[in-house]
């Protein structure tokens, strides 16, 4: 399935939700969400109140992969793989986006978004303890050492994103050195830990993959 190209704002309507997908601009007035701009085409409580159960599992699953910016395919791979591990299926599942080399990107404050930040890693821009790695679903593990490479240091992009957000901090499970433009994913959250994505609930992901 094609990559979604539209205006990003238009899923959050059609949601209703904040789905953060340009990033800390997100917490701005401009939002749209914010500014309570009805969602595209029918009214969303009428055809919330109209949802199946597996209808809004569906939204549930569709939100979670809007705000990691993932293809249908890759995030059923994910599911998959929070499947086999020890634990509760939807909190793996939340560790492992959490730990996708895009999202740490973001997160590290080197690009405004996840969308800027995947185009940041597959321009080779990105170093995991000292290798380029260009795969945006690369996943990091706890202790690596994630850097904007030698020569990509004078990026506007990634300096005016630190300029912008870095000094609003990054979540305790990463290390951020704004200098030195690195930082590090120093342990694996766990789903209490993430809590800026509001009222996901992965259970209902769970339910729809389970059918
Ligand atoms: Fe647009 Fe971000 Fe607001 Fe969503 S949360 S409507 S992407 S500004």
């Amino acid at each position: 399935m094609a990559r979604y190209t539209g205006p990003v704002c238009r899923l959050c309507r059609a949601e209703q939700k904040k789905l953060m997908l340009k990033g800390d601009r997100c917490k701005s007035d401009k939002c749209a969400i914010n500014r309570k701009r009805p969602a595209p085409g029918k009214d969303p409580k009428a055809r919330a109140g109209k949802r199946s159960d597996y209808g809004v599992q569906l939204r549930e699953k569709q939100k979670l992969k809007r705000i990691y910016g993932m293809q249908e395919k890759q995030f059923g791979l994910f599911f998959e793989r929070a499947l086999r591990m020890t634990g509760i299926t939807g909190e793996n599942l939340f560790v492992l986006l959490e730990r996708r080399l895009d999202n740490v990107v973001y997160r590290l404050r080197f690009a405004s978004s996840r969308s800027q930040a995947r185009q940041v890693v597959l321009h080779g821009h990105i170093t995991v303890n000292g290798k380029r790695v260009n795969v945006p679903s690369y996943l990091v593990k706890a202790e690596d050492e994630i850097a904007i490479g030698e020569t990509s240091k004078g990026l506007v992009i990634v300096k005016d994103a630190l300029k912008e957000f870095g000094k609003s901090g990054v979540m305790p499970w990463l290390q951020l050195d704004p200098d030195a433009m690195k930082g590090k994913f120093l342990v694996s959250p766990r789903r209490s830990d993430i809590t800026d994505l509001g009222d996901i609930k992965e259970q209902m992901i769970v339910e729809l993959y389970s059918k």
